[in-house]
């Protein structure tokens, strides 16, 4: 397919204006699936940080959102979530070209952004404190009270989503934004901005600068004026990113990365366990958080397993979104040679790749074969480290305590999946599982609705759910003195 046209320059929105950056400066964006530009993004500097704090603290200081009747910031949050999907085609163009994904998969980022605003929209007013007895003479309640102003740093694997999931629980609860999008694929993120201003947000309580992590995102994180951090990315930068909230006491959300497995019992549905793989690993071209990088699976059942994941594999179509192709390309030639490197080197650990594990030659942008390794032992880079490309590590074990430690044995810990037809099992297996998620017999089963976050190196705090609006609320409680007398008995 031709590709079709697209905006070629795209500003920041900064209190309510879409504009330049402070030096006019721009990031070029390209469609990874030709390797070729596709457009120009405002490059947003620390001086625009310094602007788009300062009108998301004015907005906040004004209390335009927490002073709104609960049910009135809900319909604002609908209006948006309208305003999205009356958008979904334009951004379903946008994820696929800057981003890789088909235009089916990109209509679902604009759904499920959609989604995000209109599910938060109707818990505005079921945000609710509680009453604490004191006795007579005293009344207590506490107040679930927004932060103030909320930065919020998102990866390029589902920039709008994870931005529409965060900025939606912030607005719910009465904080104002400052959102970064991801300088790879920014473009989907201006849709929330654009669908803020039209469904009539306040100026200044939402904003969206791109710009690059070493000066853009670390400027967001260490501002004085910043009272709440939710991070999506790399270990690595939350790393940092705490460090800097550390020295403000910075209360943050940490959605890191993962190396999620999937237990397969002697007695699971093999052909659920690879049609469920194959989504959970070839998704987005494996380069999803919760995606399923390992299969710890009975020796009985192995080498089944093995043919029929490899063979999923092998029937993929290769090629752009934009041609409706089953696996996409990585992000970039970065990512791509990244995750090449790692399938190399776990070959020379001895792993074998029963397919794929190189790049995909003779098509201009950054694809990667899909890939399964078997022969990954536990101590291998490949068994521990997040590769975020479309590669599956298969791994043995003969009985189920052996299965559980190998699936928690690396320092992840966001979701986890088993496969068996044993209920029992399952619960036996979940209770002991180290992850924020576990899948039974369906990898990503669940949706907005389920709360989603780490454990250890995978982060904490949670996104989704309703669980995800206590990550944006901290409680405030108020004691009151009635009277000074015995329980203010009128005439008394
Ligand atoms: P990354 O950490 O390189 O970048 C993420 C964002 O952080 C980008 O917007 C980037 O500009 C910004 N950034 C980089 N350096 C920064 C700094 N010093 N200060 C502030 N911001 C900075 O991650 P990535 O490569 O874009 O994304 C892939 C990673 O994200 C993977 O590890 C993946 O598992 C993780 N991820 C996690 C979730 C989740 O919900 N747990 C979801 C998607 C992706």
């Amino acid at each position: 397919m031709a590709t079709p046209e697209i905006k070629k320059y795209w500003q920041n929105f900064v209190d309510g204006e879409w504009c330049d950056g402070a030096t006019n400066e721009r990031i070029v964006v390209e469609n990874p699936a030709t390797g070729e530009m596709l457009a120009e993004v405002a490059r947003a500097m620390p001086a625009d940080v310094d602007r788009a704090v300062a009108a998301a603290r004015r907005r906040f200081n004004a209390r335009t959102l927490i002073d709104m009747r609960p049910m009135a910031r809900g319909a604002l949050l609908l209006e948006i979530a309208a305003q999205m999907r009356a958008m979904a085609e334009e951004i379903a163009l946008a994820e696929c070209l800057d981003n890789g994904k088909t235009l089916a998969a990109g209509k679902n980022e604009a759904m499920a952004a959609s989604r995000y605003f209109s599910y938060y929209g109707g818990a505005t007013d079921k945000i609710e404190g509680r009453m604490i007895p004191l006795g007579a003479g005293y009344v207590d309640y506490t107040v679930p009270a927004p932060y103030g102003v909320s930065v919020q740093i998102v990866p390029w694997n589902f920039p709008l989503q994870i931005a529409a999931r965060s900025v939606a629980c912030a607005l719910a609860t009465g904080n104002t934004v400052v959102l970064k999008s991801p300088e790879l694929s920014p473009l989907s993120c201006y849709f929330i901005a654009e669908a803020c201003k039209r469904a009539g947000v306040p100026d200044g309580a939402v904003n969206v600068l791109c710009g690059y992590g070493h000066d853009t995102g670390a400027a967001m994180v260490s501002h004085k004026d910043v009272d709440h951090i939710v991070f999506t990315g790399s270990l690595k930068t939350g790393q940092f990113i705490l460090r800097a909230a550390a020295e403000r006491i910075i209360p943050c959300v940490m959605e890191l990365g993962g190396k999620s497995a999937g237990i397969v019992f002697p007695d699971a549905d093999l052909d659920q366990v690879a049609a469920s793989t194959a989504i959970g690993i070839f998704t987005n071209a494996g380069q999803v958080c919760s995606a399923a990088s390992r299969l710890v699976v009975h020796r009985s059942r192995h080498d089944e397993v093995v043919a029929k994941i490899a063979a999923k594999a092998r029937a993929l179509s290769i090629g752009p979104g934009i041609d409706g192709k089953d696996l996409g390309p990585l992000i970039s030639g970065a990512q791509r040679d990244k995750v090449e490197a790692m399938c190399l080197a776990a070959q020379q650990e001895g792993a074998e790749a029963v397919t794929g594990g190189r790049r995909v030659d003779g098509l201009p942008g950054y694809f990667m074969q899909p890939t399964v390794f078997t022969g990954v032992k536990p101590d291998m880079t490949m068994a521990r480290e997040e590769v975020f490309g479309p590669v599956l590590t298969v791994q043995v074990y003969d009985d189920p305590d052996e299965a559980i430690a190998l699936a928690n044995g690396t320092d992840y810990g966001l979701c986890a999946g088993v496969y068996t037809k044993d209920l029992r099992q399952a619960h036996w297996a979940a209770d002991r599982l180290v992850a924020g998620q576990v899948f039974v017999n369906e990898w990503f089963a669940g949706g907005i609705e389920t709360p989603f976050g780490g454990t250890k190196r995978s982060g904490y705090g949670r996104e989704k759910g309703q669980e995800a609006l206590l990550s944006y609320v901290q409680t405030k409680n108020v004691g009151i003195r009635i009277d000074g007398s015995g329980g203010g008995r009128p005439g008394g």
